[in-house]
């Protein structure tokens, strides 16, 4: 970006309140120009009508627009459409929106692929670009509202990358998001889901938007977790649930776990019991997520339905929430997990 030009999306509230005050502008021009964009994806100066001519000239001339390019769009049999973005310096990262109904929830990326290369994931595998910055998290919900025409209600921290490896710009983005001069989106409607760093961790109890905590497990040891997530290695098993500790006693907030099952690797009845011993005393909700098959790991398969049955019956026993989730998107590479950014 060239210095003399801001960029919209890279503009907090208090960015543009400081913008007109410098410009001799009230203040409220702020939310005027927020609203255009932010509610109505209204992405045009000219278009800005309860703005003067003079000033919508000005903000032509200083203030970019920069928004991701849509190379692909692909739609799924069960709706799940995928979007393939191309950013400035050519990075291309992806989006995803399901449908349930009539909600819909965006699954959005915080990085250029993934530097942490958990095994059985297809991001991880194709290494890490770079982080995204504030405007690029979201222009990708703001271009898939625009493109949907109608508004989204949830968005999930679960695309391509590690949330809390580039958290700056992830918690800067959801306060433009929460902002009721902004997108106006309510906090339990926004979900992170992080692999287990625990600074981020931390960091979020102390978030002034309390939103919703997901935490990919997907295994019951450090031995497994190590070899799966490498991550593990730093934040083990006993950090992370610390941690995980101190956050539901500062903000009493129930944490969600993702635990994906693959076959004969992390699907055995005592992995369930040790699941359920490690998770003790912290009321998880467990998503139980179908193994999403990555060409990068052809030897790893989903569990059949006896193992999952066999599996679930343990939580069951062991008196533990879960839910079984259904597969979204396979058929298009955009469940969880396929999401690669390449094609
Ligand atoms: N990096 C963060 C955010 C990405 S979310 C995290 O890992 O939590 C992507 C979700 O899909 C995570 O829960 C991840 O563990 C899960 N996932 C990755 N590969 C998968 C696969 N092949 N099948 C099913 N789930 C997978
Ligand atoms: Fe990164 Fe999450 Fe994929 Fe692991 S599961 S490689 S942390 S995106």
């Amino acid at each position: 970006m060239n210095d003399n030009y801001y960029d919209a999306l890279e503009l907090s509230l208090n960015d543009w309140q400081l913008l007109f005050a410098e410009w001799g502008e009230p203040k409220f021009r702020a939310g005027q120009v927020s609203q255009w964009i932010y509610a109505k994806k209204v992405f045009g100066y000219h278009e800005m009508s309860n703005l003067s001519k003079a000033l919508r000239e000005k903000l032509t001339g200083n203030v970019l627009m920069t928004l991701p390019i849509l190379i692909k769009q692909q739609t799924s049999r069960d709706g799940t459409k995928k979007y393939l973005w191309q950013l400035q310096d050519g990075a291309r990262i992806e989006s995803v929106l399901l449908n349930h109904g009539d909600h819909r929830t965006a699954c959005i990326s915080s990085q250029a692929g993934c530097p942490l290369g958990c095994m059985f994931c297809e991001t991880g595998a194709n290494g890490f670009k770079r982080n995204l910055t504030r405007g690029e998290i979201l222009g990708q919900f703001l271009m898939m509202e625009k493109f949907n025409g109608s508004d989204i209600n949830n968005i999930v921290f679960m695309g391509m990358g590690e949330p809390f490896l580039n958290e700056d710009a992830v918690f800067s983005a959801i306060r433009s998001l929460n902002d009721k001069n902004m997108r106006n989106l309510g906090a339990r409607h926004i979900t992170i889901s992080t692999s287990g760093i625990v600074p981020g961790i931390e960091d979020l109890a102390d978030f002034e938007v309390p939103l919703r905590l997901s935490v990919s497990l997907h295994a019951p040891n450090d031995a497994l977790r190590s070899k799966l997530m490498p991550v593990n290695r730093q934040y083990s098993l006993r950090k992370l649930i610390a941690a995980l500790r101190r956050y539901r006693e500062r903000t009493g907030e129930r944490i969600t776990f993702e635990y994906a099952l693959i076959d004969r690797v992390n699907d055995e009845p005592e992995q369930a019991y040790e699941l359920g011993a490690l998770l003790d005393g912290l009321a998880p909700y467990i998503n139980i997520i179908p193994f999403n098959a990555i060409p990068s790991r052809p030897d790893f398969r989903r569990s059949d339905a006896v193992r999952v049955k066999e599996f679930c019956g343990v939580l069951s026993e062991l008196k533990i929430e879960f839910e079984v989730r259904r597969e979204r998107g396979g058929d298009i590479m955009a469940a969880c997990g396929q999401l690669a950014g390449s094609k």
